[in-house]
């Protein structure tokens, strides 16, 4: 710390008001709490703009910014922890501005604010509970009594193809299986006997209408399963990813074969549909989807996202069973 205490090295009238910020939180008055913690809360963005244009009109060293700005972060953090009682908005403000004048320091670049998971988990549930459940009280009253989704969807485990956000589905909606390329493995009780379990559930209990399988644009997964080996000899680099993308290992037969003229990416977006067709296909390896078909009491459907071109491709199962199928 230099000679000069705090923000009082900077001189200019307009700066008075902020001089004292680090040490406010110990010189407070009970009457006049509420005010002085709001009144801490505009001073600490004013102060932010203040230094800045300060340092512009007059020379700073900038080892005293330096130390400026972590008192006013100390002080902004002192303050935090020791107003519980805040509104969550006002505590919530404190952090963003010790956020943006932490990234304010260091040899006059700008620094990424640290990631707060827990700062992201608090801030988006309160985002939700505010403008979404607080705001539909009927839907979440009726939503406390049970659930009756529409659909079964599988999606894929990727964070750009969320089906709520991509389709708007609201919550009571779809009953959701995400994994790796969206796949539906064949019935097998030992192998797949988590995903065997969502499907029953979906069909048996809950008495889903549609199944809908989505793919998309530049899956990793289907990217993985173009670029396995054919050689059967080649030891897998995966515990687990090579097996599964493997479930739709005859769709990449058929596009290699059809489409071989076609460039590596190009087979890989006709592989990420080929496998919702084969997933589709297994589906009706299932006793209990394949008699709901039969009866007409649920539809098959396949998709495509496509989120470098914004587009959505959808398509029904003509349930004409595909010859790597056995059925039950
Ligand atoms: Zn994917």
């Amino acid at each position: 710390m230099s000679g000069d205490s705090g923000l009082s090295i900077i001189p200019e009238p307009e700066c008075n008001q902020n001089s004292a910020l680090p040490t406010l939180s110990s010189a407070k008055s009970p009457d006049s709490e509420e005010h002085e913690d709001w009144s801490k809360i505009g001073m600490a963005g004013t102060f932010k703009k203040c230094i800045t244009l300060c340092c512009a009109r007059k020379p700073v060293k900038e080892e005293m910014v330096k130390d400026t700005y972590e008192e006013a972060i100390a002080g902004l953090k002192k303050l935090l922890s020791e107003k519980g009682e805040l509104e969550a908005a006002a505590a919530a403000k404190i952090r963003q501005l010790t956020a943006e004048l932490g990234g304010a320091t260091g040899n006059g670049a700008a620094e990424k604010p640290a990631f707060d998971p827990d700062e992201r988990i608090r801030t988006g549930f309160d985002y939700f509970k505010k403008e979404k459940y607080d705001k539909n009280p009927a839907l979440y009253g009726q939503l406390a009594q049970g659930q009756a989704p529409k659909f079964l969807v599988f999606a894929c485990s990727d964070s750009r193809v969320c089906p709520s956000h991509v389709l708007n589905f609201q919550p009571g909606e779809a009953f959701m299986v995400r994994n790796i390329a969206n796949m539906v493995p064949p019935f097998d009780k030992t192998k797949y006997s988590g995903v065997g379990a969502a499907i029953e559930y979906a069909v048996l209990h809950l008495k889903v209408e549609n199944i809908l399988v989505i793919g998309h644009s530049c899956c990793g997964g289907i990217k993985g399963l173009m670029s396995i080996p054919d050689d059967a000899t080649t030891q897998s680099k995966s515990d687990f990813i090579e097996e599964w993308v493997n479930i739709c290992k005859a769709a990449k037969a058929k596009v290699r074969t059809e489409c071989s003229n076609l460039d590596f990416d190009q087979q890989c977006t006709l592989l990420e549909k080929e496998a919702v067709n084969i997933s589709l296909g297994n589906l009706l390896s299932y006793p209990f989807v394949r008699e709901g078909v039969v009866k007409k009491s649920l539809l098959l459907k396949g998709g495509h996202y496509d989120f470098v071109k914004a587009s959505f491709q959808l398509w029904d199962f003509d349930s004409k069973p595909l010859p790597s199928i056995t059925l039950l």
